[in-house]
């Protein structure tokens, strides 16, 4: 499914993020930028160690924030990590804190010229975002971001399993 926003395209897909094509994908990483579980096991296990070692220079990365490191042996060239609000009850700024992951995330790409990538549902994994509510923060974000940002040619969101790509599907025909 995907839908045009100025000239840039917008796109839902189900499948694995690893396997993406685009310049750079994103990891829902841990504020210690040290290989987790999830999406973020996965990225570290297909991408190898350059990326592990990139992130231990940085020293981690606060909630709301993303950081950029080589994309190791992934198709990607880059991954950018951003760090997803723990969702508590919705009352402690988590949809402020999501939108924040993924405009930082299209901020870092602007600025180091890179003109597609891939988003994984943050914060709906362990975090417990619930995936309705994740669904229209992030497509929200990302046509405001494209709508403002042309040099962005193409934006995935990936999703993992049927559930959820019907689900941010439902979200972007009502958006
Ligand atoms: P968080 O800690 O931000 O909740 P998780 O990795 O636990 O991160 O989950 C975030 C989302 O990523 C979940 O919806 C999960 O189903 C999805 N996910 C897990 N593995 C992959 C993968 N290989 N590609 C794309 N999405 C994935």
């Amino acid at each position: 499914m995907e839908v045009k926003v100025g000239p840039s395209t917008l796109e839902l897909v189900e499948g694995d993020i690893t396997r993406q094509d685009t310049v750079a994908i994103v990891n829902a990483a841990n504020k210690h930028l040290r290989p987790g579980g999830g999406v973020d096991g996965a990225i570290h296990r297909a991408g190898g160690p350059a990326i592990e070692a990139a992130c231990r220079q940085l020293g981690g990365c606060p909630m709301g924030e993303a950081r950029i490191t080589t994309g190791g042996n992934l198709k990607a060239r880059y991954v950018i990590h951003t760090v997803g609000p723990v969702y508590r009850d919705g009352c402690h700024r988590e949809p402020e804190l999501l939108a924040s992951c993924y405009r930082e995330s299209l901020k870092l790409a602007s600025a180091n010229g890179i003109k597609s990538l891939a988003f994984p549902s943050i914060s709906t994994g362990v975090y417990g975002y619930p995936m309705e509510d994740a669904a229209r923060v992030a497509l929200k974000t990302v046509t405001d971001y494209l709508a403002h940002h042309p040099e962005i040619e193409r934006v995935r969101l990936v999703l993992f399993g049927r559930a959820a790509y019907e689900v941010y599907g439902k979200a972007l025909q009502e958006l």
